[in-house]
């Protein structure tokens, strides 16, 4: 790897480097993430620079987030393409610590957010947003960014970011960033790897649904009616549901009848032993 995208390896680094920033008058971004770089990766960089004037995007996959019998191991770590692919996208430094040098042996601290995260994917996955409020906490405080993106691919894991902000008075703005999505609709993600041909053939049809719905709920049909239809489909098509849910886009509560207010659609499915998620925004008049 050449030396022109600082890649560093340590808290203290990072700190020196954004320090060296800031003495200049420059505002910082963090772009947390783990690795396996695609577009929409590189699109939170490229909103990044609207509003700061330097990029840190942090690589770490985060142990903690991570249940025994998930993928951990497994999940893909491509650290010298993904260092390329932020030299050209743009970023100022590429933060990519050791695990060690992230939890110690004698580490003891969790960062646990209420309330949103006990719905959906803290339902499918317990361990999950304590990991993640944990890491990004973590990083908060090495990197001291002025701003963090984050996408909304993973839209209740912003939310409860946003909440842990708001609640540990992080001086620090969130800003969300849209979905990326393939040509075909597929939501851009670094497990997308983990399909086979058919199953990344069938894997469209899960944003086509969504889409559909948030489509019907506009045009007033009923929620109940919406989300029977919505489960129908998926399995027909040859997804195993984990959740398909209509929720307020704000609270994450559930919504019956018409829907009136901001909403969102959100799923998580199985495709054989891969599980995707995806979302959609439903925007009533
Ligand atoms: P990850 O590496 O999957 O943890 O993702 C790091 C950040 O990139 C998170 O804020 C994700 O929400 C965001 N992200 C992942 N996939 C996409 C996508 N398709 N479009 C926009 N942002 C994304």
């Amino acid at each position: 790897m050449s030396n022109r995208l600082p890649l560093v390896r340590t808290a203290g680094e990072l700190r020196k480097t954004v320090q060296g920033w800031r003495k200049h008058g420059e505002k910082v971004a963090l772009v947390p993430t783990m690795g396996a770089l695609h577009d929409g990766h590189l699109s939170l960089i490229k909103l990044a620079k609207k509003y700061a004037d330097r990029v840190v995007v942090s690589v770490f996959v985060n142990p903690t987030q991570f249940a025994p019998h998930e993928d951990y191991n497994s999940y893909p770590r491509t650290e010298e393409q993904d260092w390329h692919k932020l030299a050209a996208g743009g970023a100022d430094a590429m933060y990519a610590p050791n695990v060690h040098e992230v939890y110690p042996g004698d580490f003891a601290t969790r960062v646990e957010v209420a309330g949103v995260t006990q719905t959906l994917e803290g339902i499918s996955r317990p361990h999950f947003f304590s990991g993640v409020t944990t890491i990004v906490a973590k990083l908060f405080l090495q990197c001291l960014p002025d701003v963090a993106l984050f996408g909304e691919k993973d839209y209740q894991q912003l939310l409860v970011i946003k909440r842990m902000v708001k609640d540990l008075n992080f001086p620090i703005v969130i800003v969300p960033g849209p979905i990326l999505r393939e040509p075909d609709g597929l939501a851009m993600s670094s497990r997308n790897v983990y399909l086979d041909a058919r199953e990344r053939g069938l894997a469209p049809q899960l944003h086509a649904v969504i889409k559909d719905m948030a489509f019907d709920l506009v045009a007033e049909r009923e929620v109940e009616e919406t989300l029977a239809q919505g489960v129908a489909r998926l399995e027909s098509a040859g997804f195993r549901v984990d959740y398909l849910e209509i929720r307020d886009a704000e609270t994450l509560l559930p919504l019956e009848g018409i829907v009136r207010q901001p909403a969102r659609v959100l799923a998580a499915v199985y495709l054989g032993r891969v599980r995707l998620i995806d979302n959609v925004a439903v925007l009533p008049e």
